[in-house]
C-alpha cells in the first residue's frame, strides 16, 4: 500500500526518542500508578481544553461508565431514565447505559455533520429523559447553544463524549464559557486508544468536568471506591491510568497541536481536490474547528461503496468504514426499542473513511485523483 489507511509505527515513531526517555523515567521512578505523570497529565489536559478537574482513567468506555455512575451515585440518574443520544454513534457510547439500566433514546443525525440532529432531538424530550450525550463524532464539534440551553433549564444532564475530537472547538460557548469540546456541557469522556487523536501506546481515557464534587466521586470510583486510603464509601471499580501511559500521553501531547493542524490541511485538501458525483464529502464548517479523527465520504449510492474500495486498494489506497453496523443492529441490542432510523442505516451503507492519519495535502490531492477518475 502506497498510502496505508493507518500506520500507527509511523505516527508514533515520530517522537520515539521523547517516548523512549518518558518510559526510563517512569521505570526509574518507582512509581507506576498515582503518580506525578498521571497528575501532570491532567492538569496538561484541563489546560488544553480550558479548564475543569481531568481524572485519568483506564479507557473511553470507562470514562463514560465513572460518568453516568457517578451520577446515579449522586442521585442525578436512576434506573429506567432515559438519555438521548445519536444512533450512528460507536456502540461503546451506549454500552454504558445498557450497563445502568439507562434508557438510550436513539435520535438520527443531522446529515452535514453526522452528529446529533438538535431539532429532532427537541421532539424527543419526554418526562423521562434526563440527559442528553453528544457524540463529536469524526471529530465534528456538536453543539447548538440555543436548544442546549434550553434542555439545561429543564434538567438536562449534558454529557460529552469527547473520545474523536480533543481540541475541537463548538462555534458558540458552552455552559461555561470554553468552545472547546470536552468542557462544553457537565462532564466528559475522552480515549486515547492509540488510534484517536491524542492515542497513547496502548488503553487510557479521562473525565473533564467543572463539577469538582463529581470528579472527586469519579476519583473515587476508579479506585475501588475509596476516598483515602482503605476507606471505601461506594462499591467501585479499578479504572486507573498507569503512570507510564500518562507518560507516554505527555509527550504525544505535545505534538497535538500541529497534528490537528496537519489533519485540517488534509480535509480541506480533500475537499477542495474531489468532485466525483459518485461521493458526497463532508462540510468544512468556517466557524468551529473540526479535528478529523476521521475523513469521511459518503457514496450516493451503497451499491458502489464495494466497487469504490476496491478500486483505491488496487491503487494503493487503504480506506476504513466507521461505522459499518450502527449500534441498534448489533445482536447485543437486539432488545432495544427505538423508532425507525433509516438516515442512520443509510449512512452506515455508504460511509467510507479515506487515509488522513499519516497523509499530507500532497498525499490527499493524489488520493483525490484517483477518487476523481473513478466511475
Ligand atoms: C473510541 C471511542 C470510545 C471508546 O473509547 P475506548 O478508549 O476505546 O474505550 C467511545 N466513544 C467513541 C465515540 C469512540 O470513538
Amino acid at each position: 500500500m502506497r498510502y496505508p489507511f493507518l500506520r500507527l509505527d509511523r505516527s508514533v515513531l515520530g517522537c520515539s526518542k521523547e517516548l523512549e526517555q518518558a518510559a526510563s523515567r517512569v521505570i526509574k521512578s518507582g512509581r507506576y500508578l498515582h503518580g506525578p505523570e498521571t497528575e501532570g497529565f491532567e492538569q496538561e489536559l484541563a489546560e488544553l481544553c480550558g479548564g475543569g478537574y481531568a481524572v485519568g482513567v483506564s479507557n473511553g468506555l470507562d470514562a463514560l461508565r465513572l460518568i453516568f455512575r457517578a451520577y446515579i451515585e449522586s442521585g442525578h440518574l436512576q434506573k429506567g431514565d432515559e438519555i438521548i443520544v445519536p444512533a450512528n454513534t460507536y456502540i461503546a457510547s451506549i454500552l454504558p447505559l445498557m450497563e445502568f439500566g439507562l434508557t438510550p433514546v436513539l435520535v438520527e443525525p443531522d446529515n452535514d455533520d453526522f452528529c446529533l440532529d438538535f431539532g429532532l432531538a427537541d421532539k424527543f424530550m419526554g418526562s423521562r429523559t434526563k440527559g442528553v450525550l453528544l457524540v463529536h463524532l469524526y471529530g465534528n464539534p456538536c453543539w447548538n447553544r440555543e436548544i442546549i440551553t434550553r434542555w439545561k433549564d429543564a434538567g438536562m444532564l449534558i454529557i460529552e463524549d469527547n473520545a474523536q475530537a480533543i481540541a475541537a472547538e463548538a462555534a458558540q460557548d458552552g455552559l461555561h464559557g470554553s468552545r472547546m469540546t470536552g468542557l462544553l456541557g457537565d462532564a466528559a469522556a475522552f480515549s486515547f486508544y492509540p488510534t484517536k487523536n491524542l492515542g497513547g501506546l496502548g488503553d487510557g481515557g479521562a473525565v473533564l468536568t467543572c463539577d469538582k464534587e463529581l470528579a472527586m466521586t469519579i476519583k473515587a470510583l476508579a479506585n475501588y471506591g475509596s476516598d483515602y486510603r482503605y476507606h471505601n464509601i461506594y462499591c467501585g471499580y479499578n479504572c486507573r491510568l498507569d503512570e507510564i501511559q500518562a507518560a507516554f500521553l505527555r509527550v504525544r501531547l505535545r505534538c497535538l497541536s500541529e497534528d490537528t493542524e496537519r489533519r485540517r490541511m488534509v480535509a480541506e485538501t480533500y475537499s477542495e481536490s474531489i468532485y466525483n458525483e459518485a461521493v458526497k464529502t463532508p462540510k468544512i464548517f468556517e466557524d468551529r474547528r473540526q479535528v478529523w479523527h476521521q475523513y469521511p465520504i459518503h457514496t450516493i449510492e451503497p451499491s458502489i461503496r464495494q466497487t469504490l474500495r476496491n478500486y483505491l486498494s488496487d491503487n494503493g489506497i487503504g480506506t476504513d468504514i466507521h461505522y459499518a453496523t450502527p449500534p441498534h443492529l448489533q445482536p447485543c441490542m437486539k432488545n432495544l426499542h427505538h423508532k425507525p432510523l433509516p438516515l442512520t442505516e443509510s449512512l452506515a451503507e455508504r460511509e467510507i473513511s479515506l487515509p488522513i492519519a499519516n497523509i499530507t495535502p500532497d498525499d490527499a490531492r493524489i488520493i483525490s485523483q484517483y477518487i476523481n477518475k473513478f466511475h
